[in-house]
């Protein structure tokens, strides 16, 4: 476990270099999530249940439990006469499906950008394609996706190796979909892989990699090797966070993911001049502005935003919640 981050006095201590990452932390898809829940709190009064986290943040997660919301695994665990949100990663088809049948209040907060890569599999079917599809076995998008389709319609893949065992005949008829939250660069080397065994694959015109998560690892890109170590806020969980991670270690600087400022061991500043700082989609920014207060504890800091993009990136909210 961590030493507990003491308080002291920094004035002494060595000026650490702050380098913030932007964009960071909340993407559109995310926002809109969150508002989904809070708005059909207002609609509909608590409780509202939530099907598994509505994003992967403790924080946002206890902060929705607050005000009313009820987090469950399964929709069987939501009284048909309660209404219930499904998570920003999508659900498998026969969720919306079985809540219908129920006659059950439902709002679906999946990411519209995740909706798209769903109307993709569909359209890859009906022309005949078996899809692969590039994700994280066992994440709640993987789920989603994969269930908009038949079993058997779909593989899953995760790496190049997963690509070179591949059992199919070279001139079937294929398709390759991804998931949103991945590394861009892992990505396009199993793209590159598919191509290469299936010359005859389908994908989509652009990666279906999101925005959000392309322009928070361009970010890390950028700063890394300017740092001595990066801090990632974000989830164990969160997928997108991770990758964060992982691009700031194959650039040569170590990373570490935390999800509170409480988790920072005074121990990893030892010998660190710069520091680089960004957050994953789901981590709200006054957990980036704790971490900043907590190191200006520790040693005095000359904070600088290393800024690659802007987003303006915005998401309509389901109908049924607005009018
Ligand atoms: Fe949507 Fe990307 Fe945000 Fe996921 S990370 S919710 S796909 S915008």
């Amino acid at each position: 476990m961590n030493a507990p981050l003491q308080t002291s006095d920094s004035s002494s201590a060595e000026p650490l270099n702050l380098l913030i990452a932007a964009p960071r932390g909340f993407c559109a898809g995310v926002d809109r999530a969150i508002e989904i829940v809070e708005k059909a709190l207002e609609r509909y009064g608590a409780p509202v249940y939530v099907r598994h986290e509505i994003v992967h943040n403790k924080y946002v997660v206890e902060g929705l439990k607050a005000k009313g919301a009820i987090f469950v695994k399964e929709l069987d665990e939501v009284p048909t006469d309660a209404p219930v949100v499904f998570s920003a990663h999508g659900v498998p088809k026969a969720v919306p499906a079985e809540a219908e049948r129920r006659n059950m209040v439902y709002v679906d907060a999946t990411c519209p950008l995740v909706s798209k890569v769903h109307r993709q599999a569909e359209r890859q079917i009906e022309k005949g394609r078996h899809i692969i599809f590039v994700g994280h076995a066992g994440h709640p998008e993987v789920i989603g996706t994969m269930g908009q389709v038949d079993q058997g319609q779909m593989t899953l893949v995760e790496t190049v190796e997963d690509v070179a065992k591949l059992d199919f005949a070279t001139e079937e008829p294929l398709a390759f979909l991804t998931q949103t939250t991945l590394s861009v660069d892992d990505t396009a080397e199993v793209i590159a892989a598919l191509k290469a065994r299936f010359p005859h694959i389908r994908g989509p015109k652009a990666e279906d990699i999101c925005y959000a998560t392309s322009n928070r690892q361009a970010a890390v890109k950028e700063l890394a090797e300017d740092c001595d170590l990066l801090l990632v806020v974000g989830a164990p969980n969160s997928s997108n966070s991770l990758r964060l991670v992982e691009v700031a270690e194959r650039l040569g600087t170590p990373g570490k993911l935390i999800q509170r400022a409480t988790e920072i061991d005074p121990a990893w500043l030892e010998g660190v001049t710069t520091i680089g700082l960004t957050a994953g989609a789901s981590a709200p920014e006054i957990l980036v502005r704790e971490v900043v207060d907590a190191l200006a504890k520790l040693r005095p800091i000359r904070e600088r935003t290393i800024k690659t993009t802007e987003e303006r990136m915005v998401f309509k909210l389901p109908r049924q919640l607005t009018e």
